[in-house]
């Protein structure tokens, strides 16, 4: 019988080639691919040890004498050390970082002890001999070659089982698929030493990390050519995990909607390449393009992260104007710096942080530079506690709900309410309500919170059903994920039916930027609505870009102009013409108007005088919980009989 070495030329020819590939791609220099760096330079050594190895043992005639000793050896060496590499790699993975000397040690001993036995071969013969008759003589300890590689294997197994939580579904199958197409050319080669699969198995697996998790393209977003999301994760949680410090830069382009928009979807790839070229100039392999609107620069020197700073301000001032697509645009960015990123745990939030820095900016249009300092770091981890809470506040139903009278100025009473939720914690006190609903939206949280206030507000309307001989409507605010549930309509009616509340009871709030974004779509909800005769409501008319063509197609009975609206009008005569202007133009419509946030006697009579219909503001009164509503609105009704 003669040896097969067709499989052995096959690995090395796979090994070459993936070592040629990954060599010549830019690839990302993080642990995971410098481990897999290792394991195929290892690998190719194996294999080409193996061939010239083969080739002494099966020409003995040729006299290669401590030639052939020699190279079996250091294959023997090779062959003892893979398995363990593995292993290696399996804990390196596990705890993102290189595995310590203790830890290698230990999980080494058997290699180590086999390494002894491999060096002290040539004197002992325990594993194999050179016999000048018969050549190449296996050692009565021969076995335990293949016992190390297999016990190896299974411990990484075992390991790979335990941990596959931590190390992730795509992993872990990965990881399987290495052990059973190594482990297989371990055993074939067993029942059969003839065929020299164990180097064509371990080729294979090479070639199963290379096509998965050490995929060079994986981490390159294949737009812009710089580094991508994927990659940041593993290379941001290795500095963390590594007690490394590093710093951020973000570029975040605000206006790559309007870009689009102007020089068409070409011309918005065009801009992203473009500042893709321009970062991946200034500062090369630091350069991550993260999501479509925003870059990210990673360093670890701080007088870098300066120098790029004030680099990128020139780049993204707006005074200097492109070419695309034949029209002259600017690109202004929200630069937003972190220092000492690691400090925030892990990618996920640091990217967090640095959208919440860009939230502060006004993005009016400008470049701006907002640095992380004690300040921000305060309001982020705010809002942090804030989105923990909102969980809990879910889950107990810890949420309150104020009702805000709004006051009819003909029949100088309080004619609706708004209802408004509260959230008081533990620690941070009352939580403005802007901010827990805005944390609410962004975390899908929403539709959960209006749930539990419209039953709140239906078992109050059914204990107090007396109130709405005093009432129009009770107004409840909907967000755009309220609206964007598919059974909408049907959802809330069911709720009011199960409350037996009158349908018309009820009037929804949306206000003029959820109504501008959701048109078409809004319009089968608010149709079903309507049709099951609940009112709308358009809120915070003049605080955004209403698009008043669109606004208008939605059957709104009612408009509350927006209390910034209402700023100055009693000394500033041109506000005031436009507020009267607004008011008399939705009259005209057959519109009725509420007054946001009226505060003062002055800004009550003024407005009165150009005939808004209800007012809603503290100068009536303010948002009053339950109890006081009901004394309040009592009063009312005493004085009227
Ligand atoms: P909004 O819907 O515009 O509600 C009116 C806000 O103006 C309320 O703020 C109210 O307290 C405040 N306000 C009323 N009169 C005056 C005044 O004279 N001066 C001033 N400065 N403010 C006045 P609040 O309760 O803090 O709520 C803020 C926003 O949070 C609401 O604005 C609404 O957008 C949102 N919100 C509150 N509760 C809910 C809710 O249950 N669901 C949803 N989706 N949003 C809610
Ligand atoms: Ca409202
Ligand atoms: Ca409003």
């Amino acid at each position: 019988m003669i040896y097969n070495i067709d499989f052995l030329i096959a690995a090395i020819v796979i090994l070459l080639l993936i070592l040629w590939y990954f060599l010549g791609q830019k690839r990302a220099e993080d642990l995971n691919n410098q481990i897999f760096l290792f394991f195929a330079v290892l690998g190719v050594l194996d294999v080409i040890a193996e061939f010239f190895s083969t080739y002494c043992i099966t020409s003995p005639e040729s006299g290669f004498g401590i030639a052939a000793v020699f190279i079996t050896t250091v294959f023997y060496l090779l062959q003892a050390l893979l398995p363990f590499t593995f292993l290696c790699y399996i804990l390196s993975m596990h705890d993102n970082k290189l595995v310590s000397t203790k830890k290698m040690l230990l999980s080494g001993l058997p290699t180590l002890g086999l390494i002894g036995l491999i060096l002290t071969n040539p004197f002992t013969g325990k594993l194999f001999c050179f016999d000048p008759s018969r050549g190449y003589v296996k050692g009565p300890w021969y076995l335990l070659m293949y016992y190390n590689a297999i016990l190896h294997l299974t411990f990484a197994m075992l390991l790979i089982m335990i941990w596959r939580k931590k190390l992730g579904f795509q992993r872990v199958k990965v990881f399987l698929e290495i052990l059973v197409i190594s482990g297989g050319g371990v055993i074939i080669q067993l029942l059969n030493p003839f065929l020299l699969t164990t180097g064509f198995g371990v080729s294979l697996g090479i070639l199963a990390l290379f096509i998965t998790i050490n995929n060079p393209y994986a981490n390159m977003d294949s737009l812009t050519g710089l580094y991508n999301h994927l990659y940041l994760t593993r290379k941001g949680n290795e500095l963390v995990t590594a007690g490394r410090s590093f710093h951020i830069i973000t570029v975040y382009l605000y206006q790559m909607k309007h870009i689009n928009k102007i020089a068409g979807i070409q011309g918005g790839d065009f801009v992203l390449r473009l500042t893709a070229r321009k970062l991946g100039a200034l500062c090369g392999r630091k350069a991550f393009h993260i999501t479509g609107k925003r870059f990210l620069i990673l360093t670890s020197s701080l007088k870098e992260y300066e120098y790029y700073l004030d680099e990128l301000k020139k780049i993204f001032d707006v005074n200097i104007k492109l070419n695309v697509e034949n029209k002259s645009i600017t690109i202004p960015a929200i630069i937003s710096g972190i220092l000492h990123a690691e400090k925030l745990g892990d990618s996920g939030r640091i990217l967090e942080y640095a959208e919440y820095l860009e939230s502060l900016s006004p993005q009016n249009g400008l470049t701006e530079v907002i640095q992380d300092d004690h300040q921000t770091m305060n309001g982020f981890l705010y809002n942090k506690r804030v989105e923990q809470y909102l969980h809990t506040a879910i889950a107990e139903d810890l949420f309150e709900l104020y009702y805000q009278p709004v006051y009819s100025t003909q029949e100088k009473r309080f004619v609706t309410l708004e209802a408004l939720s509260r959230l008081h914690h533990p620690e941070l006190g009352w939580i403005a309500p802007d901010v827990f609903i805005q944390i609410a939206e962004k975390n899908h949280l929403i539709e959960q919170i209006t749930d539990l206030q419209f039953c709140r507000v239906c078992r109050f309307l059914k204990e107090h059903g007396k109130l709405m001989e005093q009432l129009l409507n009770v107004k409840v605010n909907l967000s755009s994920l309220d609206l964007m549930r598919t059974d909408c309509s049907s959802h809330f009616i069911r709720i009011m039916d199960k409350y037996g509340i009158p349908h018309e009871w009820i009037q929804f709030e949306i206000t003029e930027t959820v109504a501008t974004e959701y048109n078409a779509g809004l319009r089968r909800v608010a149709e079903e609505f309507t049709a099951a005769g609940i009112g709308f409501c358009l809120d915070d008319f003049g605080s955004g870009y209403a698009n008043l063509n669109t606004v208008m197609r939605l059957p709104f009975s009612v408009i509350k102009v927006d209390r910034s609206l209402l700023f100055d009008i009693c000394r500033d005569e041109k506000r005031a013409i436009f507020y009267e202007s607004v008011v008399e133009t939705f009259h005209k419509m057959n519109y009725h108007i509420v007054s946001e946030g009226v505060e003062t006697q002055e800004e009550m009579e003024q407005i009165s005088s150009w005939g808004v219909d209800m007012i809603q503001g503290y100068y009536f009164s303010k948002p009053l919980p339950e109890k006081e509503l009901l004394e309040l609105l009592k009063k009312q009704d005493n004085i009227e009989r």
